[in-house]
C-alpha cells in the first residue's frame, strides 16, 4: 500500500491515547437487560428514553406495515419512495410540533446537513453553540457560510459574535438538550438575542422530544416558544421514539424550500415505509402514556440523589442524560471496564466527541428501567469510582 497512507500509525496513536473505539455486538432487543458479546448486562447507554424501541404495539405496527408495503421503499421521496405511511407520519409530526408541516429525513445527521446547506451560503453566517452535535458543526462547515461558534449556552457570547458579523442572513443553531452533557440550551435568551439581530433560530431537539414539554413536545415547548421564535425545529426518531430517521418541522415555505434544495433529502432513498408506520404508533404511545415521563423523572431524581450522596461528579442535568465527569480518557475507560465486569454497561465518552480532558461516563436512563436497577447502578459506581 502507498506509504503516504500510514493508517497503522494513526491507529496505534489513537490506541496509545486511550481514544480507540471498539464496537460491542448486541444480541438482544434494545432494553435495560441486554446481551452483548455473549454476556448479560444491565445497560445504561441507549437513547431509548421512553422504552419504545421494543414496544409490542410499535413492533406490531411495523410488522403490519411490512405486510402492506414490503420492506424497501425503493426510491427517494421525489421519485416514487414517498408512501402514505411517510405522509401520515409527516402530518402527525406537524400537528405534534404545532408547525405547518414536517418533512422526513433518513437520519438526524442528514437532516442537519440538508437544512443548513439548503438555506445558507457563502454570503450568510451560521452561529453555533460550541457543544452542538457533530452533525450540526459539519452542517455549518459544509454550507460554506461564515461559521462562528459561541461559548456554551452563553447568550452574551452569541451577542458578541452577532455584533461581529456583517452577513445579512444569520442562522443561530443549538441543541435543545446537549447530547453529551444533558443540559438544556437557554433558548429564551438565545431567541431574544437572535431577534435583536434579525437572525433565525434552529433547534435540534434530538434528546428533548418525547422527554420534555407537554406530552413530550420537546425543549421548545418546555420554554413555551412559538414558531415565530424558533422557525426551524429538527428532531430525530431513533431516540425517544424508538425507531429511526428524523424530521424537520416549520412553515410551508421552509418545508417547500427543503424539498427543492436540501440535497440530503433529494438524493437519498426514503426510510422503509414500515419504519414510518411504526413511528406513527410510537408517537401515539408517547403522547398517550404520560406515565413513561413521570417514571423517567422519578428515576432521574433517584439517581441524582443517590449519586450526590456518594459524592459522584454529577453534571448539571435534569434530563435522562446523566453523565459523570471523569476527565482523563484512560480513567473513564478503566471505570467503564470495571463496571462491565460487574455486568453493567455504560460507555466511556472521550474526545473528540467531548472536549479534551472531559472524558465521561455517559449514563442514560429510560422509562423501562426499574428503581432496583438504578440502585444496582449506584452501588456498582460506589465500588468502581474511587
Ligand atoms: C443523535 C443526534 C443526531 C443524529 O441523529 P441520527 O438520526 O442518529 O443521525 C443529531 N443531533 C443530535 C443532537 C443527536 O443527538
Amino acid at each position: 500500500m502507498n506509504s503516504d497512507f500510514d493508517l497503522a500509525a494513526a491507529l496505534e496513536q489513537r490506541k496509545a491515547q486511550s481514544l480507540y473505539r471498539n464496537r460491542i455486538t448486541l444480541e438482544s432487543p434494545q432494553e435495560p437487560l441486554i446481551k452483548v458479546d455473549g454476556q448479560d448486562c444491565l445497560a445504561f447507554c441507549s437513547n431509548d428514553y421512553l422504552g419504545l424501541a421494543n414496544h409490542p404495539s410499535v413492533k406490531q405496527a411495523f410488522v403490519s406495515a411490512v405486510d402492506k408495503y414490503g420492506v424497501g421503499s425503493g426510491a427517494s421521496h421525489l421519485v416514487v419512495g414517498h408512501s402514505t405511511a411517510h405522509h401520515e407520519l409527516e402530518e402527525r409530526l406537524a400537528e405534534f410540533t404545532g408547525r405547518d408541516r414536517a418533512l422526513l429525513f433518513s437520519s438526524g445527521y442528514m437532516a442537519n446537513l440538508g437544512v443548513v446547506s439548503a438555506l445558507m451560503g457563502k454570503s450568510d453566517a451560521v452561529l453555533e453553540d460550541k457543544l452542538n452535535h457533530a452533525s450540526l458543526i459539519d452542517a455549518g462547515l459544509l454550507s460554506g457560510a461564515r461559521f462562528r461558534r459561541f461559548l456554551h449556552s452563553d447568550s452574551h457570547s452569541l451577542e458578541r459574535n452577532l455584533l461581529k458579523t456583517e452577513a445579512k442572513r444569520k442562522l443561530v443553531i443549538a441543541d435543545g438538550v446537549f447530547s453529551m452533557d444533558g443540559d438544556m440550551a437557554p433558548l429564551p435568551e438565545l431567541v431574544r438575542v437572535a431577534k435583536q439581530f434579525n437572525a433565525w433560530v434552529m433547534v435540534d431537539d434530538a434528546h428533548g422530544f418525547g422527554v420534555l414539554g407537554r406530552q413530550g413536545r420537546g425543549t421548545v415547548d418546555h420554554f413555551n416558544l412559538d414558531a415565530d421564535s424558533v422557525p426551524i425545529l429538527m428532531g430525530t426518531l431513533g431516540k425517544s421514539f424508538g425507531t429511526a430517521g428524523a424530521f424537520v418541522a416549520g412553515s410551508h415555505e421552509l418545508i417547500e424550500s427543503l424539498i427543492q434544495f436540501a440535497r440530503t433529502y433529494i438524493y437519498t432513498t426514503s426510510i422503509p415505509p414500515a419504519v414510518a408506520a411504526a413511528t406513527v404508533e410510537s408517537l401515539k404511545v408517547s403522547i398517550a402514556e404520560e406515565w413513561r415521563r413521570d417514571k423517567l423523572n422519578k428515576l432521574i431524581a433517584r439517581f441524582r440523589k443517590g449519586a450526590s450522596e456518594l459524592g459522584l461528579p454529577l453534571m448539571d442535568s435534569a434530563t435522562p442524560i446523566q453523565p459523570l465527569l471523569i476527565g482523563e480518557s484512560e480513567r473513564a475507560i478503566k471505570i467503564s471496564e470495571q463496571l462491565k465486569e460487574k455486568g453493567i454497561l455504560i460507555s466511556a465518552i472521550r474526545p473528540p466527541t467531548v472536549p479534551k480532558g472531559s472524558a465521561r461516563l455517559r449514563i442514560t436512563l429510560s422509562a423501562s428501567h426499574e428503581e432496583h436497577q438504578v440502585d444496582r447502578l449506584l452501588s456498582a459506581l460506589e465500588e468502581s469510582y474511587q
